[in-house]
């Protein structure tokens, strides 16, 4: 839903200004349409029907994961697809996995997104409207910007649809944004977001070469200084920053690797999520030992860590396998 738009339309018709407030408060808590928002004029919900569309997405496509997982595709009104994911856990989580882009313009190998093409930011509406389709069937209460895209090369969008969170039943501490460390957002977000939304950053490799090779955004924005900015969060909000660690066989799963990494991170600022790689084509991924042994290194060192469960592997729903139509294409 689009407030501005919703906003405009009520002015327009000379409604005073409590109007939108009332419209918002049944978007966040779930309403499906206008017509249930029963404290608004039957003739007043009629002019917004035709006035404002109710989503500024279209739902084209859902597919269901053994495990519960849903993914939607989606459509915005200008044709551009975005995909978003709901978890459920068994102690009750139920958590949405929002795009912050239609693609991703970042080119990081072992990701399907990077490989489709980029189609723009998204508007903080649009986010929003991602995580109002789960909310309609059921409560939702944690949130990730970790579907398609990179959150902080749309920055604004992403802190104004954040913020809005907690309206739809997710706190700041339940919100994560996920980064490849794009400095001009994560300075802004640095300085400017004191709540405590979880920072987590895509980390992959210690080492400059690697890092480069698998994320080509390391070469504009180094390692030091984004993992300085990431401390920075910490220190302000005493929130550790979540680095994810996708484990690439032979790539960058050796114990030396996790020797490095625990060196880069030290011990007080984060914590280490290992991820099982999902297939995209590229890459295989590391076995469970590896990945073990990997994590005993992180142990020694003392320095959190924990292995990732994966979920909605067999609808491509896990991460960094959203890429809309086609699915993620296998190396010929
Ligand atoms: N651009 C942001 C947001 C996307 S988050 C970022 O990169 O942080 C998606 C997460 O899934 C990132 O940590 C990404 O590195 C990871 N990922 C991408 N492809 C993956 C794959 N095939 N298997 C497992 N994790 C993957």
């Amino acid at each position: 839903m689009d407030l501005k738009h919703v906003e405009r339309v009520l002015t327009e018709l000379g409604e005073p200004s409590y109007r939108t407030r009332q419209v918002w408060e049944w978007a966040a808590r779930g309403a499906g349409s206008y017509g249930e928002m029963t404290n608004i004029p039957r003739s007043l919900r009629e002019s917004l029907d035709s006035g404002a569309p109710f989503s500024t997405l279209s739902a084209e496509d859902e597919q269901r994961a053994r495990d519960g997982t849903v993914k939607t595709l989606f459509r915005t009104h200008d044709g551009h697809p975005v995909e978003a994911v709901l978890m459920r856990y068994r102690d009750g989580r139920r958590s949405v996995c929002v795009s912050s882009q239609s693609g991703c313009p970042l080119t990081c190998t072992f990701c399907a997104t990077g490989r489709m093409a980029f189609g723009r930011n998204l508007t903080a509406w649009e986010i929003l409207d991602q995580v109002l389709h789960f909310r309609r069937s059921a409560a939702v209460n944690h949130a990730v910007f970790m579907g398609m895209g990179e959150p902080f090369m749309n920055v604004d969008a992403v802190l104004d649809a954040a913020r809005r969170l907690p309206d739809l039943g997710i706190t700041h501490r339940r919100t994560t944004i996920s980064t490849v460390g794009w400095m001009p957002g994560l300075s802004r977000f640095v300085e400017e977001v004191a709540e405590p939304i979880r920072l987590a950053l895509s980390l992959h490799a210690a080492d400059h070469e690697l890092r480069t090779e698998l994320m080509p955004v390391n070469e504009r924005y180094p390692l030091l200084d984004v993992l300085a900015a990431c401390r920075q969060h910490w220190e302000r909000t005493k929130r550790r920053v979540f680095v994810e660690y996708v484990m690439l066989a032979g790539v960058n799963d050796s114990p030396a690797q996790a020797r490095l990494l625990a060196d880069a991170l030290g011990r007080d600022a984060f914590k280490v999520n290992l991820i099982p790689y999902n297939p995209t084509g590229m890459f295989d991924g590391s076995s469970r030992g590896a990945i073990e042994a990997f994590k005993t290194e992180l142990d020694r060192a003392r320095i959190p860590a924990t292995v990732r469960l994966t979920r909605g592997r067999d609808i491509a729903a896990a991460c960094g396998q959203l890429a809309s139509d086609p699915r993620p294409r296998v190396r010929a």
